[in-house]
């Protein structure tokens, strides 16, 4: 998509407000710019957010983060016990991406709204205002998330049974390995790597979008006073 938006909008390939005639209102080109400004990965998870092609640009992500996995392991000088190192990044990425983009449903205490509206009584200006309010149980994002013993399943035992795939008789092969508390004590941080690296990615397009937004609400109220005085 960014490709796209970058070949539409080989005006504004950076970010700029478009001032031909002296008007930044946001335009299409902008919003091009503002996407075309953040690296490839961003244009993944938007697909993935928006659910257009998902698994393909999941996929996309998923080998993104494993590369980014392999690399913090290498940083930690990590070596797994029970499994390779691309065993071990591939599950943990499996489990994080799938848990980020399928949601397990609402959050029951603010029912997915991620929090609420509260009246503020403002001292300078002596008016009341509305403030959001991010719901501590979910931390704003509305979402009910995967509990570790889930993420583990999810990520692991599709390898797990293939690895006893070979194995004929039931009564020797062995049990999962791949535990909750094997995956709580050894890829939970890996695992919050990734959640915190695409909470990242949505914070970062969502503050550029409002920024753009700022600037166009800030240029009609000045032209809108100009219109008041003439
Ligand atoms: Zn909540």
């Amino acid at each position: 998509m960014l490709e796209l938006f970058a070949r539409l909008n080989v005006k504004t390939p950076n970010y700029e407000p478009s001032q031909g005639d002296g008007n930044p209102i946001i335009t299409q080109e902008d919003l091009c710019g503002v996407l075309a400004s953040f690296p490839e990965q961003y244009s993944w998870y938007i697909y993935a957010a928006i659910d257009q092609r998902r698994s393909y640009n999941m996929e996309l992500l998923h080998r993104y983060f494993k590369q980014r996995v392999m690399q913090e392991m290498r940083n930690k000088k990590y070596v797994p016990k029970i499994c390779t190192t691309s065993v071990f990044a591939d599950g943990v990425t499996k489990a994080a991406v799938w848990a980020f983009f399928y949601s397990k449903g609402q959050c029951p205490k603010c029912v997915g709204d991620g929090g609420w509206h509260v009246r503020v009584w403002n001292e300078n200006t002596h008016k009341y205002y509305d403030e959001f309010e991010l719901c501590p149980q979910c931390d704003g994002t509305g979402r009910k998330e995967y509990n570790w013993a889930e993420r583990v399943n999810y990520g692991f035992y599709q390898i797990y049974l293939d690895s006893i795939q070979h194995i004929e008789k039931d009564d020797s092969k062995p049990s999962m390995p791949f535990t909750r508390k094997w995956y709580t004590a050894c890829c939970k941080n890996y695992d919050n790597f990734i959640r915190e690296e695409l909470t990242d990615m949505s914070r970062h397009l969502v503050a550029k979008i409002k920024h753009l937004k700022q600037q166009e609400m800030k240029y009609r109220s000045e032209v809108m006073g100009l219109e008041i005085c003439l």
